[in-house]
């Protein structure tokens, strides 16, 4: 990541080395996504050069319809949702980062929202499924991932709490909508080797990043940082 630390030198470097993704990075707003990459992700200690660099890449632009795309909040979507500020997903992202990699890993988020994180997922080599009980957002979420290049995302419209047993076992379960506790089906197809589910567990109005490990029938529960996303609403989570 030779250029995020070129901080006197904010204009394009024509050797960014961005993989893959390198097509989508030379989009309009790549100056604004490297200022979200370096102020608002690396400056508060997420350094892992794989998440910055999807960071890098990822056009949150695209998924969302605001004037200021990149900045540092979470920005309206529609049916009342919300997409967490950039930091917040990339947290998230961080602490399910599976021990053997993205690459080929199984994950299923819950929560397609804008697709925005699944857009992250994908550009991190996962191979995702997505759940949003509200079809309009997942229809448009899909339509954004074809037209940014990620076609290879399944979305499912319904009750993410159920999971998704077909796809069973995932190697990650990021659940980007607050539940009361974690759904038992989720803990139930999460990979018995090392698999981790990461949601915000709590009340309607506060809740705490919980990250869960599972080792056979072992499941390891951490809280790391207080949050505030909207309701998970299903039959393991809250009513509507
Ligand atoms: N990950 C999204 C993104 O990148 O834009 C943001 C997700 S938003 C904070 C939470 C989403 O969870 C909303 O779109 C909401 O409709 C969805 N949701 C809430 N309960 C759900 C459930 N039981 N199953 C699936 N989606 C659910």
């Amino acid at each position: 990541m030779r250029w995020l630390r070129r901080s006197a030198d904010r204009e394009p470097d024509p050797d960014l080395d961005l993989g893959e993704g390198a097509a989508r990075a030379r989009e309009p707003m790549d100056e604004a996504r490297r200022r979200m990459v370096r102020d608002q992700i690396e400056a508060r200690g997420l350094r892992d050069p794989e998440l910055l660099r999807a960071f890098a890449v990822v056009p949150r632009h695209r998924f969302v319809d605001s004037p200021d795309p990149y900045g540092d909040q979470a920005l309206p979507i529609r049916d009342g949702q919300t997409i967490s500020q950039p930091y917040v997903v990339a947290t998230m992202t961080d602490a399910a980062r599976p021990p053997g990699g993205w690459l080929g890993a199984r994950v299923l988020e819950i929560g397609t929202g804008s697709g925005y994180q699944a857009a992250v997922l994908a550009e991190l080599g996962a191979e995702l499924t997505t759940v949003e009980r509200y079809p309009e957002l997942s229809r448009r979420a899909g339509e954004r991932l074809r037209e940014a290049g990620y076609d290879d995302v399944e979305l499912v419209v319904g009750d993410g709490t159920q999971g998704v047993p077909e796809g069973a076992p995932y190697d990650v379960i990021l659940v980007t909508a607050a539940g009361p506790s974690v759904p038992k089906p989720l803990l139930k197809q999460l990979n018995s080797d090392g698999g981790r589910l990461v949601m915000p567990v709590g009340s309607r109005t506060h809740q705490w990043l919980t990250v869960v490990v599972r080792r056979g029938d072992e499941f390891v529960a951490r809280q790391r940082e207080p949050v505030v996303f909207v309701p998970l609403i299903g039959e393991h989570g809250f009513d509507e």
